[in-house]
């Protein structure tokens, strides 16, 4: 589904992706982890075509979505973003905020988006808060709208930054049940994270990034369990 080749990112001549490569098989979960600056978040940022790079091309179901000269917004209908921050919009229903997309961006009639939406808000136990604003929310329900809204699109890819990091303990558990339900649908995911508990048990394939490359890659239980690289090891004894 994705293939990322010689990534290079610089800001101000700071190197954050250095000749990064990273390929994602469909109905792949990938985890990334890595300190914090290790380039994470740029890497997902570049591959929803958020940054610009400074060198590499990122395939996209065999398109080159790095070109310059293909609409971003285009490649962005195929992929569905969730930050640490939910990024609710504050003035809409959740209703209103899961459909916005399918609306504006997929022309899809409103009877239809909204019964989609529902569809989705009832699968993960929303469909009671589809009217409520998300000032009414937990945080917890706040990021599971978050991730239906990215649903709604019907994304060939998903790429989750972080989306438990800002939630209460006891919140955590209600959004990764929801990524695990996702991954047994067979969506295809990279999803950079601090958990490695979580990496663990949903990702199919860890990364560790550090200073902008993968420096090891492989089944959770190799690369958590039985790291190869110094780099690796360094990490994890660091976190754990
Ligand atoms: P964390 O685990 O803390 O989320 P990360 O692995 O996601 O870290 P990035 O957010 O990708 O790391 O950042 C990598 C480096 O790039 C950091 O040194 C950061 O300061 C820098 N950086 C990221 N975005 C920008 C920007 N827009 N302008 C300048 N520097 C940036
Ligand atoms: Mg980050």
């Amino acid at each position: 589904v994705l293939t990322c080749r010689g990534l290079r990112k610089e800001f101000g001549g700071h190197v954050v992706l250095d000749g990064l490569d990273l390929t994602v098989a469909e109905h792949q979960v990938v985890a990334l982890i890595g300190a914090s600056g290790s380039g994470k978040s740029t890497l997902l940022r570049c591959v929803n075509l958020l940054e610009e790079l400074d060198d590499g091309t990122i395939e996209l179901d065999g398109e080159e979505i790095s070109d310059p000269r293909v609409d971003p917004d285009r490649v962005r209908r195929r992929i569905g973003m969730v930050f640490q921050s939910y990024n609710l919009f504050p003035h809409l229903t959740v209703l209103q905020n899961v459909t916005l997309a399918p609306r504006r961006v997929h022309r899809r009639a409103r009877a239809d988006a909204e019964a989609q939406a529902r569809d989705l808000l009832d699968r993960v136990g929303l469909g009671a808060k589809a009217d409520a604003y998300p000032d009414r929310l937990s945080g917890g329900q706040q990021q599971r709208v978050a991730i239906v809204r990215a649903l709604a699109n019907q994304p060939r890819l998903m790429l989750l930054d972080e989306v438990t990091s800002a939630l209460d303990p006891e919140l955590v558990g209600e959004v990764l049940a929801m990524i695990r339900d996702l991954k047994a649908d067979g969506m295809t995911m990279v999803l950079a994270t601090h958990e490695m508990g979580f990496a663990r048990e949903v990702a199919d394939q860890v990364c560790f990034l550090d200073s902008g490359r993968v420096v090891e890659a492989g089944p959770p239980g190799q690369v958590l369990g039985e790291p190869t690289q110094p780099r690796t090891r360094q990490f994890l004894r660091r976190i754990i």
